[in-house]
């Protein structure tokens, strides 16, 4: 194979494979794709990308990313029930609101308190998580945090900050939809044995 390693298309090859889920092999059959559906694909993706890099930002209030300031949940008067969900990442934001169930406003941390890597409460947003139900008007903050031991402790630290102040609620843990008894974890068993409740 004649390799330009200098070339237009070998860089964005090379850049491509850095995205989550592709390797140097999968985004050279991307890139191979986007240049035979140049109109279809390759330009209105270099058009949104170019427009999406000048204007992303993460919002200012819960550190959501949008092109605004203040992101729209933020700014939906609707949405400023008092309920508070705080999730470790913009992605965790995005799947619960797949789920079209929360009605309530977010407060993303951005990772996890981590001894190991030494992150700790400034690194996150939790100083802005206090402040917010002391001058939000939040009634119920409920922690969305991932069932891993960096997610549980930082839960554990965020409800120590709050106690008292604010009603606090953490998702129920148990069986996946669709998920056999057989199949599951001992972790998940017992803590959705612990978040039964009566039917
Ligand atoms: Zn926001």
């Amino acid at each position: 194979m004649i390799k330009n390693s200098t070339s237009d298309i070998e860089d964005l090859i090379s850049l491509m494979a850095k995205l989550p889920g592709l390797g140097p092999r999968s985004a050279r059959r991307a890139v191979l794709h986007l240049i035979r559906k140049r109109a279809l694909l390759l330009t209105p993706l270099a058009d949104v990308m170019s427009e999406v890099a000048a204007t992303a930002r993460e919002c200012l209030n819960c550190g959501n990313v949008g092109t605004s300031e203040i992101c729209p949940i933020c700014t939906d008067e609707v949405r400023g029930n008092g309920e508070l969900c705080v999730v470790e990442d913009v992605a965790d934001l995005w799947a619960m609101e797949r789920s079209g169930v929360f009605k309530g406003r977010y407060h993303v941390l951005g990772g996890t308190l981590s001894a190991l890597d030494a992150v700790g409460p400034e690194d996150l947003r939790i100083p802005r998580l206090v402040d917010r139900v002391a001058t939000e008007g939040i009634s119920e903050v409920i922690l969305a945090l991932n069932a891993t031991i960096d997610g549980q402790t930082t839960a554990h630290y965020i409800a120590d900050q709050l106690q008292g102040q604010v009603k606090l609620t953490s998702l129920a843990q148990g069986v996946p939809i669709g998920g056999e008894l057989d199949y599951l974890d001992d972790g998940t068993i017992s803590a959705a044995l612990n978040a039964r409740k009566e039917i």
